[in-house]
């Protein structure tokens, strides 16, 4: 391909408005454009990056067992009002009406879809197990549309659903696609974790997420050397044993204007660990108190389970005020009106504690458990932290680290077919409920996430399998007889041997095609002049070496190398 027959538009500058390093360098490189808030249009350079990342999960997937299938991305309102999520996606889902008021959404995943598929069409133990699988567009309607194409409102996702005649059929194929997910991410040379995780809007029973290792990660994972790894949301904290004290007198102290449990602790000589933060929430429209202690924060998602809850949120002050008598910011567990007490494990060992009074600007001394306050319930509902305790091995401290999750594989069980009524006829005649496991993968996400783990200050630097073109020959003047005779030669050598090869053919200054070449990231570069030619060499090199590294060779031993790469493959 010849660059000045390919639209790549590069920009000196990326928009204001670009958040994050990939979406810069994916403007800057030509190869998105943005049309509105988390609505992206991909220009040619992006479309064979995102074509060969589909092509390595494709590959997977197919392996793997699965089949290619298109589903409508309009989808009618009845299915997904029979799983009851309708209502349960709320505001992410875009919906709309045909001319007959007849109302549909855009789908933002295909469970319904697929399910209702698979029971029109599976009526057999004998055509089980199936695995479908699609690349389409899904619309989400973000809160937060931000990071560029990492996270849209409308994005390109892999997405797979397979159906089976039992459960330990479904667990057999959960590891076979769990194997593919990890191969797909080592191809598209990840540093990654796939972890344990919560199965949020999609549910069933059990899931994992793959991370992507990057500090502008949304999400934290905790890892142990054990080899445990999940989500941070999602890990088991162990209840902490307080030393116990001898049960000093109930005192009230006037705290005025002290609200966070730092200005507290401070004012009251206690240590936040001995100090019981209390947060009201409303969990399905009914106030909830849950109690932590002053040193760890509240894990909504763990608390959301705990209470069997479709939503929760932080009460309004107007709530706030009505269980606890007070301004926001002196709640605690003595004396609460019309709320349920949830304390944490952290909390009830606690001796001599402090904590809001339920009176403004008052909090309470040498609170004990028992003698001044009960709770309904008692369990885990703390956000795990620095410090933690393995859950698995309970011997080593967990580590932290951010992740981008490009990917995530669910085993559903009868989540869907249960609902659906997907059943199969098993040997006997009897109608049995098909479990099912779903697989999400990000296409366009993906690609956000290989150039914030490669890039440099000069642009993107392309890991080998999904760059747009493996190489990129620049000719110092294509116009010259024997240079471009040799840029030729090389290209139809390396296009013979299966590789994507960009010429930059430009009247452009060797100094600016050298810096749209940095930006764009080609993997590996040669660099043909008169000079070098007339001694029978080119310059080569890769992407992401030093401009040092750069070395002279033959045109022949440069292909080889280049070659040699491409054949070991991964
Ligand atoms: P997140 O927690 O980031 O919102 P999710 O849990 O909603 O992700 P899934 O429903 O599991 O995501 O979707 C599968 C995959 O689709 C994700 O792993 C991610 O790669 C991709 N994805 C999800 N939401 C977006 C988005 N708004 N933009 C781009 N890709 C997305
Ligand atoms: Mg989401």
């Amino acid at each position: 391909m010849l660059y000045s027959k390919m639209f790549i538009p590069t920009l000196k500058e990326a928009p204001a408005d670009a958040d994050i390093v990939s979406a810069k360098l994916m403007i800057r490189a030509g190869m998105i454009r943005k049309l509105a808030s988390g609505l992206y249009e991909y220009l040619p350079l992006g479309v064979k990056v995102l074509k060969k990342v589909e092509n390595i999960v494709r590959e997977e997937l197919n392996a793997a067992g699965g089949q290619e299938v298109i589903m409508p991305l309009m989808l009618p309102k009845e299915l997904w009002e029979e799983t009851g999520r309708w209502n349960v996606y709320g505001k992410e889902l875009f919906r709309l009406k045909d001319r007959k008021n007849a109302e549909f959404c855009l789908g933002p995943t295909h469970e319904e879809a697929i399910t209702d598929l698979a029971r029109r069409e599976i009526r057999s133990y004998r055509q089980l197990p199936v695995m479908f699988h699609q690349f389409t567009q899904k619309f989400r309607d973000e809160i937060r549309p931000r990071f560029g194409v990492m996270r849209a409102r409308e994005f390109l996702m892999s997405d797979g659903y397979s159906f089976h005649t039992d459960e330990a059929d479904l667990e057999k194929y959960y590891t076979v696609i769990f194997e593919a997910y990890k191969r797909i991410c080592q191809r598209c040379g990840f540093d990654f974790r796939a972890v344990e995780a919560d199965s949020g809007a999609i549910g069933g029973s059990f899931s994992h997420e793959f991370m992507v290792l990057a500090d502008t990660g949304e999400e934290e994972i905790a890892c142990c050397t054990c080899g445990y790894g999940a989500n941070s949301q999602k890990v088991a904290c162990l209840p902490i044993e307080n030393p116990a004290q001898t049960p000093l007198k109930l005192e009230e102290i006037n705290t005025p204007h002290m609200k966070t449990a730092a200005e507290v602790a401070n004012f009251l000589k206690v240590s936040q660990k001995n100090l019981i933060k209390t947060i009201i929430y409303v969990a399905d429209g009914v106030p909830v108190a849950a109690l932590v202690s002053g040193n760890h924060e509240i894990n909504e998602l763990k608390l959301q389970k705990l209470l069997g809850a479709d939503n929760i949120s932080l009460a309004n002050e107007e709530t706030v005020r009505e269980v606890t008598g007070a301004d926001v910011g002196f709640a605690g567990p003595v004396g609460l009106k019309g709320a349920k007490i949830i304390a944490d494990l952290s909390v009830l060992s606690i001796s001599n504690a402090a904590a809001g009074a339920n009176k403004t600007d008052f909090h309470l001394k040498n609170l004990n458990y028992g003698r001044d306050y009960k709770a309904d319930q008692a369990a885990d509902i703390r956000k795990a932290q620095n410090g933690d305790i393995c859950p698995v091995c309970k011997k080593e401290k967990l580590n932290f680290c951010r992740g981008i999750e490009i990917g995530h594989t669910f085993k559903l069980g009868t989540k869907y077919s249960n609902p659906m009524k997907a059943a199969y006829l098993n040997a006997e005649g009897k109608e049995i409920l098909s479990p099912m496991g779903c697989y999400g993968i990000g296409v366009s996400r993906i690609l956000a996430a290989i150039i914030e783990q490669s890039s440099d200050e000069n642009g993107i630097v392309w890991t080998d399998n999904v760059a747009p073109f493996e190489v990129e020959i620049i000719p110092i003047n294509y116009a010259e007889g024997k240079t471009k005779q040799a840029v030729d030669e090389i290209y139809s050598t390396l296009t013979a041997g299966g590789l994507d090869v960009l010429i930059d053919d430009r009247d452009e200054r060797a100094g600016v095609k050298f810096k749209d070449a940095d930006l764009i990231g080609i993997p590996y570069r040669i660099t043909v002049g008169e000079k070098g030619l007339a001694q029978g060499v080119v310059e080569f090199k890769r992407r992401k070496d030093p401009k040092e590294a750069t070395k002279l060779l033959k045109p022949a031993a440069a292909i080889e190398e280049i070659l040699k790469i491409y054949r070991r493959g991964i």
